[in-house]
């Protein structure tokens, strides 16, 4: 059995990444390892973010762990939001604002091609690595669906009807990019148990 921290307080990515993990992989949540504060997040790009969350972790509690740091990038806005992402529309990070404001800068841009991008950094007996997963699609006119959580509303993936929001969270998870990197970190572990 293999115990490692998820280094993250957004319940949504849990629940996605437990959903998706076999059994001999237990997570470990910040609550259980009594970290409350938030974990910075400074870097200028999603790579530099996911490692600085595991390396907080490793540094401040020395447990083994990952961090998933997530994007998602324009095209026609030259990659924004990317790494600014959760705060698009200002420091209170609210997910209908930034919506609105990815909406309504897109407005009058014909191309509405986008990707989501994952990093997840992992800890694991001494070594970092990380793991990249990329889902390309496109931004909606409008939000559609009631599922997932952040830009899943306004994000359908190409060649799908649905935006994320509204397909089921196992077909997210087989398509989009937390799932891709997450398949990459099962492998990781049944080759280094
Ligand atoms: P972070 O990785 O928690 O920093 O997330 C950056 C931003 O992207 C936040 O606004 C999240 O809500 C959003 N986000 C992260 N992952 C996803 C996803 O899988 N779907 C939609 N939005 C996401």
């Amino acid at each position: 059995m293999i115990e490692i921290v998820f280094a993250t307080n957004n319940p949504n990515k849990l629940i996605e990444v437990q959903a998706q993990l076999p059994q001999g992989i237990r997570l470990i949540s910040l609550g259980e390892i009594g970290c409350t504060e938030d974990i910075p997040e400074t870097q200028n790009t999603i790579e530099g973010n996911a490692i600085q969350k595991a390396n907080y972790i490793k540094s401040n509690y020395n447990l083994d762990c990952f961090a998933d740091d997530t994007g998602l990038e324009v095209l026609s806005l030259n990659g924004a939001p990317g790494v600014y992402s959760a705060r698009y529309a200002g420091p209170q990070k609210n997910a209908e604002a930034n919506i609105e404001k990815l909406l309504s800068e897109l407005k009058n841009k014909p191309n509405r091609k986008a990707q989501f991008k994952t990093v997840i950094a992992l800890h694991f007996k001494g070594k970092l690595i990380t793991f990249e997963g990329i889902c390309k699609g496109e931004i909606t006119h409008e939000k559609t669906g009631f599922g997932g959580f952040g830009y899943d509303p306004i994000f359908r993936p190409i060649g799908k009807t649905q935006t994320f929001a509204e397909m089921p969270l196992k077909e997210k998870t087989i398509i989009g990019h937390r799932g891709l990197a997450i398949v990459q970190l099962i492998a990781f572990f049944n080759k280094n148990k």
